[in-house]
């Protein structure tokens, strides 16, 4: 179903998942996409156009029905199947995210992590084992369709092919390498400083006025 929803409205639906999940949670029953366009900070159209991809239409005078809405978003994000993602590179970031480790997104799990310094393999963090890197190729990882690379720059290029033997399908790139990688695999990156220093300039730049939203 998510093949046909355009990949902008895909980017937001998890958003709208967690956000929706903390209001069914506080005993909100509907919420108009005008409210909920407050809370996500995002325009009530775009809202109720991303919500039509899902088959979920609001009532004039009613808005959504919370749950309704959160069972669809559950259905189109597999949130019942749970993801195994490995993780390479223990170092503070990498620790940070095994300790994060996705668990309020309960379709997310790092599963098994990667490091080549001998001091931090056997150790366990957050209830995650650490392997060697040099056991990833024969660990049985056929079934992890996803890597978060949290290793200096100068490792990303090698390890990224080696990911590719594993047969990974998606890579969450957190250096600031951009990776050469086969078609059929999806690199997202994330530049912490890249993002920040971005942030900056616009906050400098190009002030926003009360009411105007900016990029998200
Ligand atoms: P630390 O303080 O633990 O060294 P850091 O965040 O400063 O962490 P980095 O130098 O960015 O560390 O390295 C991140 C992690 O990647 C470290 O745990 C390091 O051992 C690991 N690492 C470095 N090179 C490789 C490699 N070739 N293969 C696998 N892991 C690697």
């Amino acid at each position: 179903m998510i093949d046909r929803i355009p990949q902008a409205t895909a980017k937001r639906l998890p958003l709208y998942y967690r956000i929706l999940q903390h209001l069914s949670s506080s005993g909100k029953k509907r919420i108009s996409s005008s409210e909920l366009s407050k809370v996500v900070q995002i325009d009530s159209a775009t809202i109720r156009k991303d919500f039509s991809y899902l088959g979920a239409l609001g009532r004039k005078g009613y808005g959504y029905d919370v749950d309704r809405l959160l069972s669809f978003l559950r259905e189109t994000l597999d949130q019942d199947e749970l993801t195994k993602v490995m993780l390479i590179g223990v170092g503070n970031l990498g620790t940070a995210l095994l300790k994060y480790n996705f668990f309020k997104n309960n379709n997310t799990q790092i599963v098994r992590a990667y490091d080549n310094d001998r001091s931090k393999v056997g150790r366990e963090i957050a209830g995650t084992a650490i392997h060697h890197l040099d056991d990833m190729l024969t660990d049985d990882n056929s079934d992890v369709p996803a890597a978060i690379l949290t290793v200096p720059a100068g490792a990303a290029q090698s390890i990224a092919d080696k990911l590719v033997l594993t047969g990974i399908s998606g890579i969450l790139n957190f250096t600031p390498v951009r990776l050469s990688v086969p078609e059929h695999i999806r690199v997202h990156h994330i530049d912490l400083a890249v993002e920040l220093q971005a942030l900056i300039y616009f906050l400098k730049n190009y002030p926003l006025e009360p009411n105007e939203g900016g990029d998200r």
